[in-house]
């Protein structure tokens, strides 16, 4: 290399052709590759028949592991840090040792890559303007339950990581809390033979996601959608009649004939059709 730094460098999160030309010449070229779980990052080096020497650097070595990859670097090795899939330290670890390594001074320099939340962002047909990332929620219920509490009033889309396990509660959960109007979009198994996009509100996912159980298998992005006031501010039954209206005969029609019904304002119930991707 032509620097010792630290080099963040993200991995494919599915498909092993996603990976940068600049990816493969950094993980060729330095001098030892911290990795999470090294045979699962030796599968992606031998597929790029890549021969650099790897060492393990997880949740649960790090903070020692740290110490040790910090003096490789002040002796100026060069070392390139991965973790299983996507960019290091989002949901993965990394940041004790980036932490350590700008405390020492070192260089450090982040490659641009594969990242499953924001892969599933580009295609979730969901606000992107702003967008909070809250990673994995809790696991146990009332702590998973009262996160979302917290987050009822989120203006902005809400990103989560969430396990195949824990899917149907965790949207179960959501339906309680945020209602069953509120816009959920589910990203599966990106990049992967059975990717799946899909968007409905909480109620109807709920609904989809119990009629079969494939739907809840492999790896996971929840996408919701994030409060809006004038939305909330429309009756449930009339965002309903609009959703089931407007799957037949058109957003602007599926508008009127539903102000007529519940007395509401026409551009109201057209604008909230929009933002909900009727
Ligand atoms: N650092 C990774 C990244 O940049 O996306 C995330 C690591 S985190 C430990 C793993 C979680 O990311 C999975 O449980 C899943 O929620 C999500 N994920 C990773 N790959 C995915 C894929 N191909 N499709 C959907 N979600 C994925």
């Amino acid at each position: 290399m032509s620097q010792a730094a630290l080099y963040i460098v993200p991995t494919p999160i599915g498909n092993l052709a996603d990976v940068s030309q600049r990816a493969l010449d950094t993980l060729k070229q330095v001098d030892v590759i911290a990795c999470e779980d090294t045979r699962h990052t030796g599968k992606l080096l031998s597929y790029y028949q890549i021969g650099t020497p790897t060492w393990a650097l997880h949740d649960h070595n790090e903070q020692h592991k740290a110490e040790q990859l910090v003096t490789r670097l002040l002796e100026g090795k060069s070392i390139a840090l991965v973790s299983d899939a996507g960019t290091p330290l989002i949901s993965d670890p990394g940041y004790h040792l980036v932490n350590r390594c700008r405390e020492a001074g070192i260089q450090v320099v982040a490659l641009p890559g594969p990242c499953a939340a924001v892969t599933a962002l580009s295609a979730a047909g969901l606000p992107t303007d702003r967008f909070v990332f809250e990673g994995f929620l809790p696991a146990k219920d009332k702590a998973r339950h009262d996160k979302l509490e917290s987050l009822k009033d989120e203006p902005r889309t809400m990103v989560f990581y969430e396990s195949p396990r824990r899917l149907l509660d965790t949207v179960t959960a959501l339906v309680e809390v945020m209602g069953e109007a509120r816009r959920l979009v589910v990203a599966r198994e990106l990049t992967k033979a059975f990717e799946t996009i899909h968007g409905l509100p909480a109620g109807d996912m709920l609904a989809w996601l119990k009629e079969d159980s494939n739907r809840c298998r492999g790896e996971i992005v929840l996408m919701v959608a994030g409060h809006k006031a004038d939305a909330d501010a429309l009756p449930l039954p009339a965002q309903k009649t609009l959703a089931l209206l407007s799957a037949d005969l058109g957003l602007k029609k599926a508008a009127a004939l539903t102000a007529d019904i519940y007395g509401l304002k026409k551009n109201a119930l057209y604008k909230h059709g929009l933002e909900a991707g009727l």
